[in-house]
């Protein structure tokens, strides 16, 4: 590498991490006339991005919960849960966050939750299939909503608390029969079942690809990309400055956008966030002969999704409380597809080994996104958790839009940082 290739290049603003929230932020940005740096360690939408469930929800007013009923804390406990499982360290060490998400559980924290959650889930199909339709990336998208399934018809009458906020909040569902699952999905085995279809929201047929059609149209408007370690940010004459591996890149503004690695930087900074993890796993099957579906489907009380994607039927499972760096628990996905077959034949596993992700959760279930409290010129856009896929588009309008010094198209204060200040 010659002193001259190494020269510095500088842009108006840098985003820290390219999963579908940078991306969207960058692509954001970029539309508002900025000139944008890229920043990550990897190929863009390569962690959580790329193996979720590609499901961009509508609703979704409720935040997931932690289980309090003793016979499910059992199951967790002994490892039968395919919905939750916990390594017992991690647990402990998490317990403040743990109480923080609990309190946000109740009658009071889910009302805050909908208020501040159903305007951006308003938004979240249209933001998509915006960015989509300029980004030439609309042959992944699906039409055709997804449902929910429940085996007991208690579990399905719990569900109905979140779809009394679909009602406040005008979000169309149809509650199903076994049979009017089966006119639906033929493939699945809907004896018993009960079930909710939620036509307004949408999904994609492969997550890492729409993230890479987003980023492709993103350089060849004019983005710079660049692999580096976005731990070693540093505050530089009036802006920020990080170490690429073809040379230094400089910004006046950044912002963080690392899911859930954004404390490495934010605490090396000196600024803190309670910023969980909470692991899953995908594995995809080649579908049977007449076992295919035409959407995604999750089973609410095994926490597990059945995506129909580019590459097969892709089973994702629910929650893993565990360190975000410990090794895969190989034992959650044959938990959860010993389930999945209980509704659907699988064929043979695509893939080795399963692929794990990390959500990045804030205890309140939604992300921080607005400036930083400590630095000017620092903008936060994570802790996305269950629903990044869904928000990315939707929260990098709005983030692109603070940094330029527009009108932000929705109210940012439920979602800002300020929250979590002490
Ligand atoms: C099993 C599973 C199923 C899911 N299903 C859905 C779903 O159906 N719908 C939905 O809306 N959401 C879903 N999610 C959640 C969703 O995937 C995440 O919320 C979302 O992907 C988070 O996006 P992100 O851009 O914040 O993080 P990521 O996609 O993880 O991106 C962070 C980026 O930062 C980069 N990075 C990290 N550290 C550094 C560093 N030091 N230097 C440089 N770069 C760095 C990483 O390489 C990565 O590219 C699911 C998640 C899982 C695990």
């Amino acid at each position: 590498m010659t002193a001259k290739n190494r020269q510095m290049q500088s842009f108006d603003v840098m985003v820290l991490g390219a999963g579908i929230v940078g991306v969207s932020t960058a692509l954001h940005l970029q539309r508002l006339g900025l000139s944008v740096a890229l920043i990550d360690r990897k190929h863009p939408g390569e962690e959580a991005s790329f193996g979720n469930a590609g499901i961009v929800q509508r609703n979704g007013f409720v935040p997931h919960a932690v289980p309090t009923q003793p016979l499910k804390l059992l199951g967790i406990l002994f490892g039968r849960s395919s919905a939750v499982s916990l390594d017992i360290a991690t647990v402990f060490r998490l317990l403040p966050w743990l109480r923080q998400f609990h309190a946000a559980g109740s009658a009071r924290g889910v009302e805050a939750y909908s208020r501040a959650v159903a305007p951006f889930r308003a938004f979240a199909v249209e933001e998509h299939l915006d960015l989509a339709h300029a980004t030439n990336a609309e042959r992944f998208y699906r039409h055709g909503g997804w449902l929910h399934l429940y085996r007991s018809e208690t579990a399905f009458q719990e569900g109905d608390f979140e779809r009394q906020y679909a009602r406040v909040f005008g979000v169309a569902y149809r509650e199903l029969s076994a049979g009017d699952i089966g006119s639906l999905e033929p493939a699945l085995s809907a004896q018993g079942l009960r079930g909710v279809h939620w036509p307004e929201s949408c999904s994609v047929s492969n997550p890492g690809a729409v993230i890479d059609t987003f980023w492709r149209h993103f350089i060849y408007e004019g983005g710079g990309y660049f692999r580096a370690d976005a731990r070693k940010v540093k505050q530089e004459s009036g802006g920020w400055q990080v170490e690429g591996e073809l040379g230094t890149v400089f910004a006046r503004q950044a912002v963080v956008a690392l899911g859930a690695w954004s404390m490495d930087l934010l605490e090396r900074l000196g600024e803190s966030y309670p910023l969980a993890v909470k692991r899953g796993y995908h594995m995809h099957y080649r579908p049977l002969s007449g076992a295919s579906l035409s959407r995604p489907v999750v089973d609410v009380e095994n926490g597990f999704a059945l995506t129909p994607t580019d590459n097969g039927i892709r089973l994702t499972t629910g929650v893993e409380l565990a360190e975000r760096d410990a090794p895969p628990n190989p034992a959650i996905i044959k938990l959860a597809k010993r389930r999945a077959e209980e509704l659907i034949p699988l064929g043979r596993a695509l893939q080795d080994q399963p692929w794990m992700g990390s959500r990045p959760c804030l205890p309140d279930s939604l992300p921080v996104v607005g400036p930083s409290v400590k630095f000017p010129g620092l903008w936060l856009n994570f802790g996305h958790g269950h629903d990044g896929f869904t928000l990315g588009p939707v929260t990098g309008r709005l983030l692109a839009s603070m940094i330029a010094g527009k009108q932000p198209f929705l109210d940012p204060a439920g979602l800002s940082p300020l929250r979590f200040a002490t």
